[in-house]
């Protein structure tokens, strides 16, 4: 099989990596937009780091803090219009996949006045992006090396993906401790979705050389982190580093794999129920790695011997998944199903044993 790997996000990694590079901003102009959520950001440190690189390197900016988790087109919009009125050079969008996966959609709008807000997914518009600047605060999504921006529609309240090569950060800052602030329901939340991208790219046809070494490296790292986190039922902050890089590694896997059924059918448990999208993505693990044992025997032997035995894994993930009791009738999966137009020759084909969608229909009513 010919592998097309892509990944061009240039990432400076380590402590201190925003402050000792101050400069790297001045190379994308004299103003910039930054974008976060309501607190992460200032609660990381990175808000204040980044303004104090910007400070020291003479840049202006404004701050547009309404982003809100799964992003929102309209927030997306509205914020483009505000880097037109801080005349933006380039964006910097500092926080967890919300945030950052949102910067990307807001330099687009933010160059294309005219573009009408669904439009966005036509993918075609008259004008370049602005510059996009990523600083992650959470670990989980990967947004910092992936050309993906996932978007809430506001008139559906259903999630889509846009990708491509103007999906990129121009450059992410990946400092692990600003990840430290996050509290517990979030660590767990963001390294299940880490888990479930390692995994989920790990098992497509499409993870053979280069992101199979990412798959090896992660794997076990972000297991053995979930499993302490299982028994502690806190975070020991020993675990934020390798969390951390396991989230980035992870990224990359999904950046050339993609993501297999639980994340398509796990945003129908985000997007009517409210719960965050690591939890609902792994809120399908059991279902998912036994298809796994049955379709892709070789695949899974590797994977028990990243981890442990698939039984054990699945006790683990089911300890940390908690969905407060929802339950689905067949009735209602059947009228959910309707969203997996697209999944069904995507991510489902693409998952050990190509899963159908009255398939998918059941496991939610099983959840
Ligand atoms: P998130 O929605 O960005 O953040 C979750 C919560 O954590 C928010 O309340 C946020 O607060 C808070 N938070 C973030 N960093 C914090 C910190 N350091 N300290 C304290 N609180 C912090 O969560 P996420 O899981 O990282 O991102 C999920 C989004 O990414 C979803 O929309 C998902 O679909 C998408 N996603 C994207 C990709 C991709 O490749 N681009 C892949 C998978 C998922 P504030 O709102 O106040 O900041
Ligand atoms: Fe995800």
């Amino acid at each position: 099989m010919i592998q097309n790997v892509y990944m061009p996000a240039r990432c400076i990694v380590g402590e201190n990596a925003v402050m000792n590079n101050s400069s790297v901003f001045s190379a994308y102009g004299k103003n910039c937009l930054i974008v976060t959520g309501k607190s992460g950001a200032e609660k990381s440190g990175a808000l204040g780091d980044v303004e104090a690189a910007l400070e020291k390197e003479g840049i202006g900016w404004a701050v547009f803090n309404e982003i809100g988790e799964n992003p929102l087109i309209s927030a997306c919009r509205k914020a483009g219009e505000a880097a037109r009125q801080a005349k933006a050079d380039f964006i910097v969008g500092i926080g967890g996949g919300s945030a950052l996966d949102s910067v990307k959609a807001i330099a687009i709008y933010a160059s294309n006045p005219e573009l009408a807000p669904i439009d966005i997914y036509k993918r075609v518009y008259a004008n370049p992006p602005l510059p996009v600047i990523l600083v992650g605060t959470t670990a989980g999504t990967g947004s910092e090396v992936t050309g993906v921006a996932v978007l809430t529609n506001d008139e559906t309240g259903l999630k889509k993906s846009i990708k491509g090569e103007d999906c990129y950060g121009k450059v992410s800052f990946c400092d692990y401790r600003y990840t430290a602030s996050m509290p517990y329901s979030v660590t767990v939340s963001t390294a299940l979705d880490a888990f479930e991208h390692a995994i989920e790219g790990f098992f497509t046809e499409k993870c053979v050389g280069v992101e199979l070494l990412f798959a090896e490296k992660c794997i076990p790292v972000i297991y053995k982190c979930l499993k302490k986190l299982a028994e502690d039922k806190t975070v020991d902050p020993a675990l934020r580093k390798p969390l951390y890089e396991g989230s980035i590694y992870a990224g990359l896997i999904i950046n050339t794999c993609g993501t297999a059924f639980p994340h398509p059918v796990g945003y129908v448990l985000t997007e009517n129920y409210g719960v965050p999208h690591g939890t609902a993505c792994a809120a399908f693990f059991a279902p998912f790695i036994d298809r796994c044992a049955r379709f892709s025997p070789e695949k899974t032997k590797k994977f028990e011997e990243m981890t442990e035995s698939i039984d054990e894994a699945k006790k683990v993930i089911a300890s940390l998944v908690d969905l407060k009791g929802i339950k689905i009738s067949p009735e209602l999966a059947h009228k959910y199903s309707e969203r997996w137009a697209a999944a069904i020759p995507g991510n489902f084909a693409s998952s050990p044993g190509s899963l159908t969608r009255e398939e998918a229909e059941k496991m939610l009513t099983e959840i």
